[in-house]
């Protein structure tokens, strides 16, 4: 690359990467191998006590993975990156690296229903305790904190609702409290917002969505925004404890500013071992590249169907944040002023009955339980996605019986309001 700072796009196809030096190969290649050959018994000894970098073993890291994690790393403007098997892994490993059994975190309650089932019921068997915040009520995360908080949780475009998070201000909270916040970006991608400029301290990715954005590989990516100060109080006994088996390194102190993504793989995926395919890191790199382009196209259609739906006799309300009267409007300008994402909702009038006929008659829509497809999709949330939820709870995350979830793809935008013309007059 060239010595001025390369722009986005450039990110997209290049960071990371170079031609291979053995082959030549411009393309990433898949390593697709388990192990590595050392080179000799003093670089096997150095290698395995973290005094150098290099390969092992797959599961704590491989080449074709090491580019999507610079990758995704420099796109977010963070110090490090780690690529795991799915987004819920990032997840755990992240906590994995936090958290010690009855601890809590403080988390937004509007998430992604698989995730508000991952931190209320599977983290209760490690005893992690989330405390659920209001994101449009800011001064509610203030509230939440206390002295066993060891991070604070939001999504910047919330699914399924089109709810944009105050970035800022809960980083705000966060900073007080002394603890790290954790965004997850999955929704927006770095294209459209970057949290850690707002002050975010770790970005989580779910790469199956639009970073991957093709709806055939499954991913998960940690970024470490080097922004935390790890040895406070000793609250963090991962990062600032002695680890006997790397010959009593303390990894905030070796580190330093990738101190945290270190954590995650050398700790978390090391024994955890939710490690991702070379392939579909391949796939998911393959993906970034159109990043951009894809992106925009996504968000102007979907502003196009928003303002259609608007429109209708038979549409209830629409929640997407690129419409002028919406409550989030003001945030998206902030967040994400190149467009307002390509997931959100709306409701029928004809409620719960209107819903699901609606997703039976669509052609075009596929029904299924993903985003972030280059496919426009279509789900019912409360019959499915969020089924599992109370109805409190499917109300408070925007899942009422009413509601559809529409993740508009990139096809041409006409096709996609006649399809759902078609299906709403069927
Ligand atoms: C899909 C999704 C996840 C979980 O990711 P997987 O890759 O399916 O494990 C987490 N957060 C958000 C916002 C998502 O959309």
């Amino acid at each position: 690359m060239t010595e001025q700072t390369p722009g986005f796009s450039t990110l997209a196809i290049h960071a990371g990467a170079q031609p291979d030096p053995t082959t030549g190969a411009r393309a990433t290649p898949i390593y697709q191998t388990t192990s590595f050959v050392f080179e000799d018994v003093d670089h096997a000894a150095s290698l395995f006590g973290l005094q150098a970098f290099g390969n092992i073993y797959t599961r704590i890291g491989n080449p074709t993975n090491a580019v999507l994690e610079e990758r995704v790393a420099a796109l977010e403007g963070g110090t490090a990156g780690l690529a795991v098997a799915s987004g819920h892994a990032a997840q755990v490993l992240i906590m994995h690296a936090l958290m010690t059994p009855g601890d809590e975190f403080v988390a937004s309650k509007k998430l992604y229903g698989g995730t508000i089932n991952q931190f209320t019921h599977t983290f209760k068997n490690f005893d992690w305790n989330v405390v659920w915040a209001d994101p449009d009520d800011i001064a509610s995360f203030e509230r939440a904190v206390s002295p066993k908080t060891k991070a604070i949780f939001i999504e910047s475009i919330a699914n399924p609702g089109g709810v944009i998070t105050d970035i800022e201000a809960v980083a705000q909270v966060a900073r007080r409290a002394g603890v790290p916040l954790i965004v997850d970006n999955t929704l927006a991608t770095p294209y459209l917002c970057q949290p850690i400029k707002f002050g975010a301290d770790i970005v989580v990715h779910s790469l199956t969505k639009f970073l991957g954005g093709h709806g055939n590989s499954l991913g998960g990516m940690i970024v470490d925004a080097g922004t935390f100060n790890w040895s406070r109080e000793n609250r963090y006994p991962m990062l600032c404890e002695p680890r006997p088996e790397y010959n009593g390194i303390v990894l905030h102190e070796t580190f330093g500013n990738f101190a945290f993504a270190i954590a995650c793989r050398v700790l978390g995926l090391r024994d955890l071992g939710p490690a991702l395919s070379p392939f579909n890191a391949f796939m998911i790199l393959t993906g970034i590249e159109t990043l951009p382009l894809r992106m925009q196209r996504h968000c102007d259609n979907a502003q196009a169907v928003a303002e259609w739906l608007s429109q209708r006799s038979e549409v209830a309300w629409v929640s997407y944040p690129g419409l002028g009267g919406d409550r989030y409007h003001n945030l998206a300008k902030k967040y994400c002023p190149k467009g307002a994402g390509a997931v959100f909702t709306f409701g029928l009038k004809g409620g719960y009955d209107a819903g699901t006929k609606l997703v039976g008659n669509v052609k075009l829509f596929s029904h299924l339980a993903n985003i972030g497809d280059t496919r426009s999709l279509i789900i019912h949330p409360a019959s499915t996605t969020h089924k599992q939820l109370t109805d409190a709870q499917k109300v408070q995350a925007g899942a009422g019986p009413d509601v559809v979830r529409l993740s508009i793809g990139i096809e041409d935008k006409d096709d996609i309001i006649a399809d759902l013309e078609q299906a709403m007059t069927a």
